[in-house]
């Protein structure tokens, strides 16, 4: 708890405040998904394409597709455009387990995951940048791995100032060895896209960066053998964007069953738990306290930033060769994405 100071925190709640357009609308899910011709880049320039999302995700996109410039909808009301997509979100779940399978850290599979996951934050406008950083030998859930490199994929808003109030929201693209990781963590990181098109189609009460962690997964035991991008994330922030960094939230298994876990570990003040918690209630999204302490908010937890983690409900595949898509709900896949976007637009009664 160094770096979190009063300050930042009022800071944050006048932001939040004076940023919120309009209250979330939390609509149910559709299974169809609206009309998202509407999406504008957010810096307004030529990186607009895709509205892009509604292309069949079972196509790996290609360096060198040609973007389609977008013309403005106006006519779609923003309930619409921001009204959480998931059949999108479950299309991107079956790209990444059912498609693409198995991403360990420092393997091939996992390199094209974070290509796919790049090019989507690129289509929205985003800036995109990769962290990379070494991960040890070790053993992957009962498979010894070599030693080897992964990365971050980081997603940055356009005209993002770092130095002012902002919000980080992670989820893991990596799995063990052997599993394909459907719930663990394709859930994660197909909200994670979702939620950051929403926040295009409109601005958040804050900026957020979106970053998909590379190398979450254990290769031992003790704390430091695990969640190896979001240690390196944490060790490289440097000063204005450490102090500007308001909040954390990881998603991380967010597709098994009814309710929402919103969970901190023992260090973080609870404020960021209790404005999701009363997000959820705003929404009518189903949503439960814990604590833990086993996602990439720890690691920001422990350098002292205010975190929580959705997601974390146990299934029986966890870790296994069955973490297959039909183990993914796109209704809890719904109410994760309706609370964090209800959080993130503000504002917090
Ligand atoms: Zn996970």
């Amino acid at each position: 708890m160094t770096r979190v100071a009063a300050p930042v925190m009022s800071t944050l709640a006048v932001v939040l405040l004076l940023g919120a357009c309009t209250p979330a609308k939390g609509p149910d899910a559709s299974p169809t998904g609206p009309d998202r011709r509407s999406s504008p880049s957010p810096g307004g320039g030529d990186t607009a394409g895709a509205p892009g999302s509604v292309a069949p995700r079972s196509e790996l996109p290609q360096s060198d597709t040609p973007l389609t410039p977008l013309s403005p909808a106006p006519s779609v009301p923003t309930e619409e455009r921001t009204r959480f997509d998931a059949a999108a979100a479950m299309a991107d779940v079956r790209l990444l387990a059912g498609e693409i399978g198995p991403r360990l850290a420092t393997g091939p599979a996992y390199r094209r995951a974070g290509r796919v996951v790049e090019r989507r934050f690129e289509e929205l406008g985003y800036r995109v940048r990769q962290e990379t950083f070494d991960v040890p030998a070790g053993d992957s859930w009962g498979v010894p791995v070599e030693a080897g490199q992964s990365f971050n994929v980081v997603a940055e808003p356009a005209g993002f100032d770092p130095s002012e109030p902002h919000v980080v929201l992670g989820a893991h693209l990596d799995t063990v060895a052997v599993a394909p990781g459907a719930e663990d963590n394709a859930s994660g990181v197909a909200v994670l896209l979702e939620l950051a098109r929403l926040a295009v189609a409109q601005e958040p009460g804050m900026p957020v960066v979106f970053i998909a962690f590379g190398a979450e997964e254990p290769r031992g035991s003790g704390d430091d053998l695990h969640h190896f991008g979001s240690q390196h994330h944490v060790r490289q922030l440097g000063g204005p964007r450490r102090d500007a960094l308001a909040a954390m939230v990881s998603l991380d298994r967010v597709g098994v069953g009814r309710v929402v876990p919103v969970c901190t570990g023992p260090l973080s003040p609870p404020r960021v738990q209790r404005e999701l918690l009363r997000a959820a209630a705003r929404v009518d999204v189903p949503a439960q306290a814990c604590e833990n302490t086993a996602s990439d908010h720890w690691s920001f937890e422990k350098a002292g930033f205010a975190v929580a983690r959705l997601g974390s409900t146990s299934y029986a595949e966890y870790h296994s060769p069955g973490d297959l898509p039909r183990v993914v709900d796109g209704a809890q896949l719904a109410r994760t994405g309706r609370l964090a976007w209800a959080w993130l637009s503000g504002p917090d009664a």
